[in-house]
């Protein structure tokens, strides 16, 4: 006499056990009586899934959706460009400040790599990873840095300097922007401890963006 058939929600106690249909389960018994899932090494059970490119069980895909979703292409795209939207806020704002102000606050470094790992894992769904790292740290980086040409801009412009045709030179400010925060090491202490507050900005888009185990 076979096992009564016995419902996890209760919902269906009263239907009697052949009505239920089990064909997937003995399918599953007869075909792949040895199919162990390449993550956790127990049998597959029913339903069999992909992860990392491995055989896996429902379980263990259900753990490894984030690192599922870290492959797509799709989320990484929609993750650069709300990264990318994030540095560019990012940078006007940092500029605007600095220009309005005409102080140079070396921990907007800090709310910037927040600004864009932030925008980046929304865009990604909270998916994470190596290349996602690598994008927020250059991402951080430019906005950081190119922040400075506007700077530069809007200074020598108030200086009374209006006949510059700024976009002859737009390639060699580029280029300057991009080395500017290793430029200000000339300046000395304050410029030790203005590159050092940009490698601490790095770093917290660097962490933020590493991903996790988390369901999306
Ligand atoms: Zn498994």
């Amino acid at each position: 006499m076979p096992e009564t058939y016995k419902s996890i929600t209760g919902l269906v106690d009263d239907l009697p056990a052949s009505s239920i249909p089990q064909f997937s389960t003995a399918e599953y018994r007869q075909e792949s009586p040895t199919q162990l899932c390449g993550i956790c090494r127990k049998p597959i059970g029913v339903r069999s899934f992909v992860v990392d490119s491995k055989l896996a069980c429902a379980r263990c895909a259900a753990r490894g959706s984030a690192s599922l979703a870290s492959d797509s292409p799709t989320l990484f795209a929609q993750s650069l460009i709300f990264g990318a939207g994030a540095a560019i806020v990012g940078l006007t704002f940092y500029a605007a400040f600095t220009i309005v102000t005409h102080l140079y606050i070396g921990y907007v470094a800090l709310a910037v790599g927040w600004l864009v790992a932030k925008a980046m894992m929304m865009g990604s769904k909270g998916a994470g990873g190596t290349r996602y790292q690598l994008a927020a740290v250059v991402l951080t980086y430019a906005a950081i840095s190119l922040a400075s040409v506007p700077i530069l801009v809007a200074r020598t412009m108030q200086q009374g300097d209006t006949h510059i045709d700024w976009s002859s030179v737009a390639g060699q400010l580029a280029v300057w922007g991009i080395a500017s925060p290793f430029l200000q090491l000339q300046r000395g202490v304050s410029g030790v401890i203005g590159l050092v507050i940009l490698f601490v900005g790095l770093r917290v888009a660097y962490k933020m963006t590493a991903g996790g185990r988390k369901t999306i």
